[in-house]
């Protein structure tokens, strides 16, 4: 097990983005975009830049990250430190926990105003692809960085045990953007388990009450537990932020300082009509 720890940390990453982006890239092609998609090449470019930005913030606040978690395992700080739990059970649970902390730091990102304005930036994008895995602006790593660190506090997670979580999270995250449309048994399926790539598209409707909805990366289970899933068909939704709908909207510079600007969300919060997941009560609706 050990050995195998190793092995997927000593993948570089970055290879493993470079692959998936190829593979989901040729899938859009291949399958055809099932969303309409103007302006295809701005667009990547904008996310492209992105991609550039997010890269060099999370290797600043890797020194960061690596400092704090290394302490905490010197010190033998943290619950699986103080239990004895075997080694390939302490990869799931750390995966899970990884997971379960990011899904509370996602809320947070949704419900702090401060928050918002950063991770806004991700969920401004109208025509979703493969490439808005990457639209996030570089300051959120402040966000999401923080959550991986106060999880290995907490759990006593090791930075190898983060490495693995990194790698098994990266197909998710990309699947979870890419323009294909996945046929709804899929999540009929998979959806008893993971955040399959039509449920995390729900989460980037503009009506908010989707958009506050899903906020897990890996596991479903953690927005059915806490009462956030919400799934309706893909066929149905318009990805985006209403403040942000425009082509000016769009660009990198314009998402670059956006969080330094007072932008009013545009809330229309009625419930999409579907047979599958009608909102009952207001309770519901205030999710
Ligand atoms: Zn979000
Ligand atoms: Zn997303």
């Amino acid at each position: 097990m050990e050995s195998l720890i190793k092995s997927i940390n000593s993948i570089d990453g970055n290879y493993i983005i470079i692959f998936l982006i190829a593979v989901f890239y040729s899938l859009e092609f291949l399958l055809g975009t099932p969303f309409k998609f103007d302006r295809r090449i701005n667009h990547f470019f904008n996310n492209f830049v992105f991609m550039v930005a997010f890269y060099l913030a999370n290797l600043a606040f890797a020194v960061v990250q690596v400092g704090l978690i290394n302490w905490s395992t010197i010190h033998q700080f943290g619950l699986f430190h103080w239990i004895e739990v075997p080694l390939w059970m302490k990869v799931i649970l750390g995966v899970m926990c990884l997971d379960f902390t990011s899904y509370w730091f996602h809320r947070l990102a949704h419900t702090s105003p401060l928050f918002w304005r950063l991770h806004r930036v991700h969920h401004s994008d109208t025509t979703m692809n493969t490439s808005t895995f990457f639209r996030g602006h570089p300051f959120e790593v402040l966000v999401f960085g923080t959550s991986s660190i106060v999880a290995c506090i907490i759990f006593g997670i090791e930075l190898q045990i983060l490495g693995v979580y990194f790698i098994v999270q990266l197909p998710f995250l990309i699947a979870q953007h890419a323009n294909i449309q996945l046929p709804d048994w899929t999540d009929k399926i998979f959806g008893k388990v993971f955040i399959t790539p039509n449920i995390h598209k729900v989460h980037h409707d503009q009506n908010q009450f989707y958009t506050d909805s899903n906020f897990a990366d890996i596991f479903v289970f953690w927005d059915k537990l806490f009462g956030t899933y919400k799934y309706v068909s893909v066929k149905s939704l318009h990805y985006g932020l209403k403040e942000f709908d425009t082509n000016k909207k769009q660009t990198f510079w314009y998402l670059m300082i956006s969080p330094f600007m007072k932008i009013d969300r545009n809330i229309d919060d009625k419930p999409l009509l579907t047979p599958d997941k009608t909102p009952k009560n207001k309770k519901q609706r205030a999710l």
